[in-house]
């Protein structure tokens, strides 16, 4: 099998080291690791992989993930290169293009409308699949279309109404062997001098308010859905609500587990951040079973002392 997929791929590596290619700097091996230049190369990839019955999974930019210390066994497989063409104020781009290449391209060419999209890191692909995003915003409000390919590997089109696109989450979610290969998005030519001054602005905050240029893989948990009964129980506890929260139907998970207490909580060398507590942060050689401990303990005291269940926005690799 290597044979072959050494005949299609760039690169293939056995026993690849995954913290390597993720944010985390956490994870095990993958048993095989590819990199593969182009869509139609990638279907050969997985018709060779899936005659060999092995599991396999597409790797973005690692930034949303946490990987587990026996790593992945299967194929993680990587597209390169990435394309990117413009046609008026649509712009084809394929799946493995940077978020932040996308913007400062898109800018270049006077178009403006992913501003919410500044300082979120990682791939246009991983980016539609969690349907990634900041201040209220997400990748559904510019995706026209998805090119991807399906379990049988037909390369199959779906538009924005059909890929049931909610608070980061996507129809992708919902068939994680979907492999989505390009996306047409719909962008608008507009002030680009004010789009950068906002970037440079949210992008300033989030270096200020996040634990910057500290491994993670961003916040951990979804931020909570308000509804009238959760705002009750919030009311019971002595702590400071914002009317924010009713304005953006949504509680900060941040918000909740600073005010338990939780703040610099360490297991082993996974912290929860001093700078901001949805995140948890790898202090240096961190294993993925100290995360996992860390998150189970904030769920549990969440679910004791507010009686809410969150839930993760990181992703488990290879539990
Ligand atoms: C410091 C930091 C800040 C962050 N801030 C934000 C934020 O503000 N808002 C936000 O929403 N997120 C944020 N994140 C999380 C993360 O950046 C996003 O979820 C991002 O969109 C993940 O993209 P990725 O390419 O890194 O995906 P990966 O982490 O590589 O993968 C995530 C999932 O997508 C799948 N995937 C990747 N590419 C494809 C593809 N082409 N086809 C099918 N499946 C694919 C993977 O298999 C995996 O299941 C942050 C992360 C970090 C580290």
């Amino acid at each position: 099998m290597l044979e072959e997929l050494k005949k299609l791929s760039l690169v293939v590596r056995e026993n690849e080291p995954l913290k390597n290619h993720t944010t985390f700097q956490i994870g095990g091996p993958a048993k095989i690791y590819l990199e593969v230049s182009e869509p139609a190369k990638l279907v050969e990839c997985l018709k060779v992989i899936k005659a060999a019955d092995m599991n396999y999974m597409l790797l973005g930019g690692g930034s949303n993930l946490v990987v587990s210390d026996a790593g992945f066994n299967g194929a993680v497989i990587k597209i390169k290169p990435r394309e990117l063409k413009i046609n008026d104020e649509q712009v084809k781009v394929d799946s493995g293009y940077s978020l932040a290449g996308l913007i400062m391209k898109t800018l270049d060419s006077s178009l403006t409308g992913l501003e919410f999209e500044a300082g979120v890191p990682g791939t246009v692909g991983g980016a539609i699949k969690g349907n990634a995003g900041t201040y209220g915003e997400a990748m559904d409000k510019i995706v026209k279309s998805i090119e991807y390919l399906d379990d049988d590997l037909n390369i199959k089109t779906i538009e924005n109404n059909d890929c049931h696109f909610t608070y980061r989450h996507s129809i992708f979610k919902e068939h994680d062997t979907w492999l989505i290969l390009s996306s047409i998005l719909q962008l608008a030519k507009g002030d680009t001098k004010s789009s950068r001054d906002l970037i440079d602005q949210r992008i300033k905050y989030r270096m200020d308010s996040q634990p910057y240029g500290c491994p993670s893989a961003g916040c951990t948990f979804k931020n909570i859905i308000y509804t009238d009964e959760i705002a009750q129980q919030l009311k019971k506890l002595d702590w400071e609500i914002s009317p924010k929260f009713k304005e953006y139907k949504k509680i900060p998970a941040a918000w909740v587990i600073e005010n338990l207490g939780l703040k610099g909580k360490t297991i082993g060398k996974a912290q929860v951040s001093e700078k901001h507590a949805n995140y948890i942060i790898n202090l240096g050689g961190a294993k993925a079973d100290e995360v996992i401990q860390l998150v189970s303990l904030i769920k549990q005291q969440v679910r004791d002392k507010v009686g809410i269940q969150l839930e993760e926005e990181i992703r488990y690799v290879g539990f």
